[in-house]
């Protein structure tokens, strides 16, 4: 059909393999160091939080890693997800372009978080891991982690920031009817969360300092294990199915992308739709899009942020790794994307940005929701806020195309529905909801306390 709006793939299309990028990288990323000795750290360092299959994941250079059939199969629930051909918005902004979008939100957890979830929980399972621990936000991370957690009969116990904790019941909710245990961070469960309730017992805490708190307690205990929604190698390289699949479903279209944009809060879903893409124009197969990650104005660790070696926690526990970050102790105003209020951005897409591979723009939440309403009034899909961005830089390059009167093709990620997020899209209507903009001496000062490494 020529008026085709929605691209569908069957069951058996499902990658058989993640892509990693490290196969085709012009020159390797800085090493990871360890925090004490500042040396590259080995495996050895970090099996104590991760299964050692996750480990080599994260140093692979084998251009595809398999997907495990157990993990095949409980993708059938939900993927390949589609990939729709937003006719109804492109013609509500009179663009020449075309516009696709690859929907992530038909998971069970609503994101495309699951797509990591899965595996890590797998690969837990397998070498005879009992419990993971996790931080989240807003909780999207969580609730992945949870359901997991349920599929393969893993204990979780998630760390949700307090202040979500108490403004979102949901997703806790959702955390919960898949049985995992989710506690307020900072919490009186372990050394670093009693030390900051010391210091401000009403503290509202952060992801840097939960993510503290779910690293101590998985290297206190042999039989639990951490995980991480976003940032590592090995996440990323999971979410690659989300750009192999739209790959098959351009083609069905018969188009390739010009333009590729993801929202940007660790760099996973971006990464997700975009190395697949990158890759090929590595490998010299095809021509390589313009690739987009969108940030906060907020939070913008990609477009303010320093390239330099930092912690990826508040409490200082876990290796240092070379990214953009605004310093592992800035705490971002509040606003309503949750998932995109992370101080650093993941090494392999800073590296990428480093190689000028990657572009990055950086937008302010109320021009967001401006647009995502617009978009759900013509396509139905209600954003996530984190995805509300990556719609933003969708217009932004259809209105571009319609100035300039070119029919390009635009392809971004749509990484999650917006159902739970409801009160931002009150806030919206009320008139409550204000571009806020981080406080420059905070700024200042969360980069003073960049650790100091040998360059
Ligand atoms: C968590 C989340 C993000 C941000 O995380 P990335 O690792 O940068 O993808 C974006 N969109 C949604 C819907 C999320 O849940």
């Amino acid at each position: 059909m020529s008026d085709t709006i929605k691209y569908q793939l069957d069951e058996a299309r499902i990658p058989k393999v993640w892509y990693n990028i490290q196969a085709d990288l012009p020159k390797p990323p800085p090493p990871v160091l360890h925090p004490g000795t500042k040396q590259p750290v080995g495996p050895d360092d970090l099996s104590p939080l991760f299964p050692m299959a996750l480990i080599m994941q994260e140093v692979t250079t084998e251009r595809e890693v398999e997907i495990p059939q157990p993990v095949r199969d409980i993708y059938r629930m939900w993927r390949p997800t589609p990939l729709f051909r937003a006719r109804a918005f492109e013609k509500k902004l009179g663009t020449p372009a075309k516009i696709f979008y690859k929907y992530e939100g038909v998971s069970p957890a609503g994101s495309h978080k699951p797509n990591t979830a899965i595996p890590q929980a797998f690969y837990n399972k397998q070498e005879g891991v009992k419990r993971l621990s996790t931080e989240t936000g807003a909780g999207q991370w969580g609730s992945s982690l949870a359901l997991a957690g349920s599929l393969f009969g893993l204990e979780v116990i998630i760390y949700q920031v307090r202040v979500s904790y108490d403004q979102k019941p949901y997703r806790r909710a959702l955390m919960e009817t898949y049985g995992a245990n989710c506690l307020p961070s900072p919490s009186d469960t372990t050394d670093y969360g009693r030390k900051v309730l010391g210091e401000r017992p009403d503290h509202p805490g952060s992801l840097g300092i939960a993510i503290s708190e779910a690293v101590e307690i998985a290297a206190k205990d042999p039989q639990t294990k951490y995980a991480l929604g976003s940032v590592l190698n090995h996440v990323l390289l999971h979410q690659t199915v989300i750009g192999q699949e739209a790959m098959e479903q351009l083609a069905m279209a018969d188009a390739w992308p010009d333009v590729v944009i993801g929202c940007a809060g660790g760099g996973s879903n971006f990464a997700g739709i975009a190395f697949p893409f990158i890759g090929k124009g590595l490998q010299g197969k095809a021509k390589k899009p313009r690739i987009i990650a969108v940030e906060p104005t907020a939070c913008p660790s990609l477009t303010r942020g320093k390239y330099a070696y930092d912690f990826g926690d508040t409490g200082q526990m876990t290796p240092l790794v070379k990214m953009h970050t605004l310093g592992s102790s800035f705490t971002p105003p509040g606003f309503h994307a949750g998932g995109l209020r992370y101080h650093g951005m993941s090494a392999l897409v800073s590296h990428l940005k480093e190689l000028g591979e990657i572009e990055a723009v950086a937008y302010q939440q109320r021009g967001c929701f401006d647009t995502a309403v617009q978009f759900a009034r013509c396509e139905g899909i209600v954003p996530a806020p984190e995805a509300t961005h990556a719609v933003k830089a969708a217009t932004e390059e259809a209105l571009r195309c319609k100035r300039e009167g070119r029919a390009e093709t635009i392809l971004f990620n749509l990484s999650g529905h917006g159902h739970f997020d409801m009160a931002a899209y009150i806030d919206y209507f009320s008139g409550k909801l204000q571009d806020v903009t981080y406080d420059e001496s905070e700024l200042v000062r969360a980069m003073a306390d960049l650790p100091q490494v040998a360059a």
